[in-house]
């Protein structure tokens, strides 16, 4: 509770750490303990037994074992706040085959118990509408983009592949809405979300036939808006901004050339400044450098202010992502 409460005066921004479960039994793994505080302690495996053992400190670690709903449960406060009025903006940071894919929407052919915080969330969402429906009426809704190569294009769009859409940045417009030319879908039950967002994820599969696996190289964003309106003519307006980002793994200069090192050196842009603008946010810095990436300049006004943030930090534990693992470790302290 205390250590909640520090947070809560040092900022909106919280950091969650997720280890997956180790696939192959025969790769030995790097995590040498979780802790109930939030503590982790990884083990180099380069280095003697005496010297091997790093430790980090997070508000939360879910061990291999979590379920969804454990982490869902952990979420769910901050993601109900929306409905009062707060922005909220997660993020799901770590390497390739980590895990980020998993907790935001689920694995892939999900069952009811495998859902991802996407669905949850605006399943809990439509629950507080109804809830709450004496005092104030909702409405819910959603767009959903990907950015790739620092280009946003509409993944709800009849013709998605044609429609690369501009960033508005100027807050004071009526509707608050970054991306105006983004197609827009009210929702109005998790059956209308869970189509939409099967649409989204075939359009963006649907481009990576010709470049494989480009999913794991372009930022997914759904966005949910919220108007709220109580009896008395009070209204509220807030937004959920839920990111699936690219894989953050470094590719070796040396290895890759053309289309792939521009996507690659795109990619390590955009993510170092979205930690910068998340550094620069928790350190209540008076300049917030959102203008050096698309993702940043599009979640300007989601993030800062009275804004909520979480960043996920998710882990593959096998001995041979060592490396990634702590790169993705120190990403997420910094930001913490
Ligand atoms: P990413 O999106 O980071 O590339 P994925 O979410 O696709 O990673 O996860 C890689 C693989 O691991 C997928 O097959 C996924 O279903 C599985 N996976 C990830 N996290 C978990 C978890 N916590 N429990 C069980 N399986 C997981
Ligand atoms: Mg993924």
């Amino acid at each position: 509770k205390l250590y909640n409460m520090v947070q809560d005066l040092k900022g909106n921004i919280r950091v969650f750490c997720r280890v997956r479960p180790i696939f192959n039994s025969e790769m030995r793994g790097v995590i040498d303990y979780i802790g109930k505080d939030g503590s982790l302690f990884v083990l180099d495996p380069s280095k003697p037994q005496k010297d091997a053992r790093k430790t980090f400190q997070f508000n939360q670690v879910f061990a291999p074992t979590a379920t969804q709903d454990d982490v869902f449960r952990e979420t769910q406060p901050l993601i109900r706040s929306v409905m009062d009025g707060y922005n909220v903006c997660i993020f799901a940071y770590g390497q390739t085959g980590s895990g980020k894919t998993y907790t935001m929407s689920g694995p892939p052919g999900r069952s009811a118990t495998e859902m991802g915080i996407n669905y949850l969330a605006l399943n809990d969402l439509f629950l507080i509408c109804d809830k709450r429906k004496d005092m104030m009426t909702y409405e819910i809704y959603v767009q959903m983009v990907e950015i790739y190569n620092e280009q946003v294009r509409d993944l709800l769009a009849e013709n998605s592949s044609c429609t690369k859409l501009d960033i508005r940045t100027c807050s004071s417009e009526d509707d608050g809405l970054s991306l105006p030319d983004a197609t827009m879908h009210s929702v109005n039950s998790t059956m209308d979300v869970l189509r939409l967002m099967e649409a989204g994820e075939v359009n963006r599969a649907v481009s990576s036939t010709s470049m494989n696996n480009r999913s794991s190289r372009s930022h997914s964003i759904f966005m949910v808006h919220v108007r709220g309106k109580d009896t008395s003519g009070g209204t509220i307006r807030s937004c959920l901004h839920l990111v699936d980002l690219a894989g953050s793994e470094r590719v070796d200069k040396s290895e890759v050339t053309g289309d792939r090192l521009k996507e690659a050196q795109y990619i390590n842009k955009s993510l170092s400044c979205l930690g910068d603008v998340i550094y620069a946010l928790a350190q209540k810095n008076s300049h917030i450098p959102y203008r050096n990436s698309k993702l940043t300049l599009l979640l300007q006004d989601a993030l800062g202010g009275q804004a909520k943030t979480l960043m996920f930090a998710h882990l593959s534990p096998e001995e041979d992502s060592f490396g990634e693992t702590i790169s993705t470790l120190k990403f997420a302290q910094r930001v913490s």
